[in-house]
C-alpha cells in the first residue's frame, strides 16, 4: 500500500510512512529502557550492598535526563513551567542530598507515564488504521459500458473511472465527462470545494461532492494512499485532548506552589531533607497517569466492539452531549428500502416506463433511494440508458438528461421550488402510500411530472431500544429527516421520538446543530449520507454509520460505528461518561494523597524514599482503576 510513498522519498517531516515507523521504534527503545530502569531500582531496593555504586543512578540518568532536556527546552522556548520543570527540580535535589533511589523512582514514574501515553495515541492510530481496512478505497471501473467495483489498488492506468457524489477519488486522473465540485481539503487544507469538469485534473484521495463524472486514471494507488497516510497521523492527536491541557495548565499553579512549600518547610524546620521530601511528594506522577490511562482503555473497550474513535478528546466531549440527533434513512432505518409501488400520471408512459427513467438518472447517485431504484428496475442496470449533466441536490434528489429529455427525480419540496405540479392522480397516490408509511419520489420530465415512486424502508430492529436506554441516560433524541412530514411522523411514533425536524436540507440539519449548541445543549449527530456531512462536522460529536456511510460522511465523523450497529450507541454514552468519571476519580484520588503525603513530609514522618512509594501506590491505583474500563459494560453485551 506504501509503496509509492517510500519511492517519493520526502524529507522525514514531511513523510507520514516515516513518522509512523519512527514513533513505534522511540516506543520500543523507551521500553527496552524502562525495563532496564525497573530492574535496576530492584537491585536497588533488595540487594544495593552487592554493588559498587548505587543501581538506581542507572534509572535516574536513563529516565531522568529525558525529563530534564524537555523541560529546560520547554523552559527555553516557551517559557513553559509544567510538571517536568517540578520532577527536574526535585530529581536533582534529591539526588544533590544523595537520595539516589527517590529520585530515580519518580523519573520512573513519570516516564512510564510518557509512554502509555504515546501507546494511547498510538491505539487510536490503530483505530484509524482498522478504519482504513474497513472502507478500503474502491473504485468504479467503466468497461463496456457497464460498472465494476474493484480495489483502488487494481485500477490500471488508462482506465475509465465513474466517481459517484460523496465517494473518495480513487486516482489521479482528467474528468472525459461530467462535472462537480472536490473537496481537496485533505491534500491542501484548503476547505472551500474546487470546480470541476471535462479536461481538468483531480487528485486521488480527495472527496467529490454533488455531481458524479467520469474520468480516466492516469496516476493510481499511491497517491491516494499518501492522502491516508497524512490523515491518519494527523487526526491520530489523543494526546491534545482538552483535559490534558486543563492538566497542563494546573501544572504551573503546582510547580510554584511545590517550590513555595518546600521553601516554607526548609524555612520552619531547618531540615533539608523534609524540604526534599516535600518536592519528591509534589510531582503529579498518578494525575499525569489519570488522563491517558483512562483514555487509551476506554478505546480499547471501543475497539473491541467495532467502535472506531479517531480522535481521544471525543469521548470526553461525548460525555457532555445533551441531545442526540439521528438521520433516518441509513441510520434508524436500514436504508435498504424496497420498490412498493410505481404509477404513472401520463397516458404516454407506463409504470416501467416510469421506472426506467427514474432507474437511468438514479444510477448516479449514491443515495440509498436511489440504489433501491435501480435495484428495483426490472430490466437490470446494464441496459439503463446513459445520463449526461448529472448533479445531485442534497437533501432534495438529483437531476440529469437522458437522450434530450432533462429529468428531475426527487421529493415534493423539490418539485414545489420547481413549481411543478402534481396532478389530482399524483396527489391521491401520493396521500395513499405516505399513509402505508412510504417515501415518496417524483419523476419528472422536462418539467412536467410523468410519475412516481414509493419505497418502504424498515426501522432497524434495535433503534427502539437504543433510543430508549439514550433517553434514560438524560440525553434527548431528535430525528433530522430529509422525508416528509408523514414519513418522519410515522418513524418518530415508531421510536417513541418526541422531538422531529421533518424535510430537513443539509443546512436545516446544520443549523439545528449549531442553535443548539449556541443555547448551551451540545448535541451529538448520527448519520450516513453526503447530507449529514456538514452537520457531523458541526456537531459536538460526530458519529457515522461506517457500513452504510458514505465516504464524506465517515471522514466527517469522529467516530465510526464499525458494523452500523446501532445498539452500541448506548454503550458509547455510558462509557464516555464512566471515563470522565474515571479520570476526575483518579485526579481527586492523587490530590488527596499528595497532599496527604505532603502534610506528612513536613512533619518528618515521612523520607525522600517513603514519599516516592506513597507515590508509586497512588500511580498503581490509578492505573488499576483505569484498565476498569477496558472491561466496562461487557456483560450488558
Ligand atoms: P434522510 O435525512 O432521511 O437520510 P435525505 O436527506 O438523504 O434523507 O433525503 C431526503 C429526501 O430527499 C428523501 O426522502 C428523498 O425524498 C429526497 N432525495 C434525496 N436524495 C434523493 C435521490 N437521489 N433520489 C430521489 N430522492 C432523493
Ligand atoms: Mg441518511
Amino acid at each position: 500500500m506504501m509503496k509509492g510513498v517510500r519511492k517519493k522519498s520526502p524529507s522525514p517531516e514531511e513523510d507520514p510512512d516515516r513518522r509512523v515507523a519512527d514513533t513505534r521504534s522511540d516506543v520500543r527503545r523507551d521500553i527496552v529502557l524502562l525495563c532496564i530502569s525497573g530492574l535496576a531500582l530492584v537491585f536497588s531496593m533488595i540487594c544495593r550492598d552487592l554493588f559498587p555504586v548505587d543501581p538506581a543512578w542507572i534509572a535516574a540518568v536513563l529516565c531522568g535526563s529525558p525529563i530534564l532536556w524537555e523541560a529546560a527546552k520547554g523552559l527555553a522556548e516557551r517559557g513553559d513551567i509544567k510538571a517536568d520543570v517540578l520532577v527536574s527540580v526535585a530529581l536533582i535535589a534529591a539526588l544533590a542530598i544523595g537520595e539516589t533511589f527517590a529520585a530515580a523512582e519518580v523519573a520512573f514514574i513519570m516516564r512510564f507515564g510518557s509512554l502509555l501515553e504515546e501507546l494511547t495515541v498510538r491505539k487510536a492510530r490503530k483505530g484509524i488504521e482498522r478504519l482504513l481496512l474497513l472502507k478500503p478505497d474502491k473504485a468504479r471501473v467503466l468497461r463496456d459500458g457497464d460498472e465494476t467495483l474493484v480495489p483502488a489498488g487494481d485500477v490500471r492506468r488508462g482506465d475509465v473511472l465513474r466517481v459517484l457524489p460523496g465517494e473518495k477519488i480513487p486516482a489521479d486522473g482528467r474528468i472525459i465527462e461530467g462535472f462537480s465540485s472536490v473537496d481537496m481539503s485533505v491534500l491542501t487544507g484548503e476547505s472551500m470545494p474546487v470546480d470541476k469538469s471535462a479536461g481538468d485534473e483531480v487528485m486521488g484521495g480527495t472527496i467529490n461532492l454533488f455531481g458524479s463524472f467520469d474520468m480516466t486514471a492516469e496516476k493510481t494507488g499511491e497517491d491516494s494512499s499518501l492522502s491516508r497516510m497524512i490523515r491518519m497521523t494527523e487526526s491520530a492527536d489523543v494526546g491534545k485532548a482538552p483535559i490534558v491541557r486543563k492538566a497542563d495548565r494546573w501544572a504551573t499553579v503546582i510547580v510554584l506552589g511545590a517550590m513555595l512549600s518546600a521553601f516554607l518547610t526548609w524555612l520552619f524546620t531547618r531540615e533539608i531533607i523534609r524540604a526534599v521530601t516535600v518536592l519528591v511528594v509534589f510531582c503529579p506522577c498518578s494525575m499525569v497517569l489519570a488522563t491517558p490511562t483512562a483514555i487509551s482503555a476506554a478505546i480499547g473497550n471501543l475497539t473491541a466492539r467495532g467502535i472506531l474513535v479517531r480522535r481521544g478528546d471525543a469521548l470526553e466531549r461525548l460525555a457532555e452531549v445533551k441531545r442526540a440527533a439521528f438521520d433516518k434513512t441509513g441510520t434508524l432505518t436500514w436504508g435498504q428500502p424496497d420498490v412498493a409501488a410505481v404509477e404513472s400520471f401520463v397516458p404516454a408512459m407506463t409504470k416501467e416506463d416510469v421506472l426506467v427513467l427514474a432507474a437511468a438518472a438514479e444510477k448516479r447517485s449514491e443515495h440509498p433511494l436511489a440504489r433501491a431504484v435501480v435495484r428495483g428496475c426490472p430490466s437490470g442496470s446494464a441496459s439503463l440508458p446513459a445520463v449526461r449533466d448529472f448533479i445531485m441536490l442534497p437533501g432534495r434528489g438529483i437531476e440529469g438528461t437522458i437522450g434530450e429529455r432533462r429529468i428531475l427525480v426527487g421529493n415534493a419540496d423539490l418539485f414545489n421550488e420547481r413549481e411543478i405540479p402534481l396532478s389530482d392522480r399524483g396527489h391521491a397516490f401520493a396521500l395513499w402510500m405516505r399513509q402505508e408509511g412510504c417515501t415518496l419520489i417524483y419523476v419528472a420530465a422536462d418539467g412536467v411530472c410523468v410519475g412516481a415512486v414509493a419505497l418502504a424502508d424498515r426501522v432497524r430492529p434495535d433503534a427502539r431500544n437504543a433510543v430508549d436506554r439514550i433517553r434514560s441516560a438524560g440525553v434527548e433524541p431528535v430525528l433530522l429527516t430529509g422525508d416528509s412530514r408523514e414519513a418522519a411522523r410515522s418513524i418518530a411514533r415508531q421510536l417513541e421520538i418526541r422531538e422531529w425536524r421533518a424535510q430537513c436540507l443539509p443546512e436545516s440539519k446544520l443549523e439545528f446543530i449549531t442553535d443548539s449548541a449556541r443555547n448551551g445543549i451540545p448535541v451529538c449527530m448520527t448519520g450516513d449520507g453526503v447530507n449529514d456531512a456538514p452537520a457531523l462536522r458541526a456537531a459536538h460529536v460526530g458519529i457515522a454509520m461506517g457500513g452504510i456511510g458514505s465516504d464524506i460522511a465517515v471522514e466527517s465523523a469522529d467516530i465510526t460505528l464499525g458494523n452500523d450497529d446501532i445498539r452500541q450507541l448506548p454503550h458509547l454514552l455510558a462509557l464516555s461518561r464512566e471515563m470522565m468519571r474515571t479520570i476526575t476519580a483518579d485526579l481527586s484520588l492523587s490530590m488527596v494523597l499528595n497532599f496527604a503525603a505532603i502534610a506528612l513530609a513536613f512533619t518528618g514522618l515521612l523520607s525522600p524514599v517513603t514519599g516516592a512509594l506513597v507515590h508509586n501506590a497512588g500511580s498503581v491505583l490509578v492505573i488499576l482503576n483505569s484498565v476498569r474500563l477496558l472491561r466496562w459494560g461487557a456483560a450488558q453485551g
